[in-house]
């Protein structure tokens, strides 16, 4: 994610902070430094660090809850008034999505009780619309912060935990694919709530609001790609007809088969009939203007393609584009020979087929597969 800082690693989670994380630390500290000097204004950044603390305990709440089912957190990412674990899937099972959304909310509820009960913090909830006033005492501020948090975060609209707890509580009844669709359909119209809300009262109400709404469609979009995948196999989704280049051919070579045909990436084979990397459209045009016409394209391909056998299933291919970048995957045949290809392009428009499908009752994906 742009905007956002990597500072350290914990149990092979990378933590990032958002910008914005940097923004609220510099408003504290002029607020608090034209309150009560220089004194205060440090104050407001032990502030700041302590609620990161906070935050950085609850998303590793998800992290941790996620490792037990056997799921990886790549990054996370804080932002003042939450974060976003990267999860690298969903759990299986929607109870077990349901352990990991809740698992974070409730970090923050034992770290707002511990404030509460260890060190004797006062609950005002009007020292929470107070953060940036430094009379306000740390420990209360704290809790305060934590409590609202739980709040915030449950509200039930990906990709906020309540999204997630909403959709897992759906799809024990409905099925993964349709709570999802039901979540984000939710989700979406909280925002537009919180939008027509944020208009009168409060301006930062929208931005939350336009981010939430682009979120719940993002999820659901996602979410479709990952059913459909399941239950295909790669021979049911790939192109096979295509136009490959050889090792000896040039940028030259490759620029002509781009403007001739709809293709943007092309595989590279062998005469065995193997595949020895893909060339994509922008390494070709990055090739042409640095390298000129006569680069061979063996050395400006991306040679680390992943393969996967035609009855593979389609949802391993969907991991291997989606989670290493790969611009497509070549399909190969039971000899190691390349007899299709796999791109994100071609995979939407199979959703978009089979959805349509679905949708008509008509075909072989008919309403029964969904
Ligand atoms: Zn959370």
């Amino acid at each position: 994610m742009p905007w956002s800082l990597t500072v350290g690693k914990i149990a092979g989670t990378a933590i990032r902070i958002h910008v914005t994380f940097l923004l609220f630390l510099i408003w504290i500290w002029a607020a608090y430094y034209r309150e009560g000097g220089a004194d205060a204004a440090w104050q407001g950044v032990i502030f700041v660090a302590s609620l990161f603390f906070c935050v950085l305990l609850h998303e590793l709440g998800h992290v941790f809850a996620a490792k037990r089912y056997g799921v990886n957190t790549p990054d996370i990412t804080l932002w003042p008034f939450g974060g976003i674990a990267n999860l690298e899937r969903i759990p299986e099972k929607p109870s077990e999505e349901l352990v990991v959304a809740i698992a974070g909310p409730l970090v923050s509820i034992a770290i707002a009780l511990s404030l509460l009960l260890l060190l004797g913090a006062t609950v005002d909830p009007a020292a929470l619309m107070k953060i940036e006033d430094p009379k306000v005492e740390l420990v209360a501020k704290l809790a305060g912060a934590n409590i609202f948090l739980v709040l915030f975060n449950m509200i039930p609209a990906f990709p906020m935990d309540g999204g997630r707890v909403l959709r897992a509580l759906l799809a024990i009844k409905l099925g993964f694919a349709r709570a999802t669709e039901l979540a984000a359909s939710i989700g979406q119209g909280l925002a537009i709530a919180l939008g027509l809300i944020g208009i009168f009262t409060n301006p930062m109400l929208v931005i939350i609001a336009v981010f939430v709404f682009l979120a719940a469609s993002g999820e659901a979009v996602h979410a479709q790609l990952h059913h459909v995948a399941r239950g295909a196999l790669v021979a049911d989704a790939m192109i096979t007809k295509f136009d490959s280049l050889g090792p000896q051919s040039s940028v030259r070579d490759a620029v002509e088969e781009l403007i001739r045909t709809t293709q943007k990436e092309f595989p590279v084979v062998d005469g065995g009939g193997r595949l020895r990397g893909v060339l994509t459209r922008d390494a070709m045009i990055r090739a042409l203007q640095q390298r000129g016409p006569d680069t061979p394209v063996i050395e400006v391909m991306d040679s680390d393609v992943p393969t996967l056998p035609a009855r593979a299933n389609l949802e391993a291919a969907l991991k291997a584009l989606t989670e290493q970048g790969k611009p497509a995957i070549g399909v190969t045949d039971a000899d190691g020979r390349l007899v299709g290809l796999l791109t994100t392009e071609n995979l939407g428009e199979m959703m978009m087929v089979r959805s349509a499908r679905a949708r008509s009752g008509f075909g072989p994906w008919g309403r029964a597969a969904t």
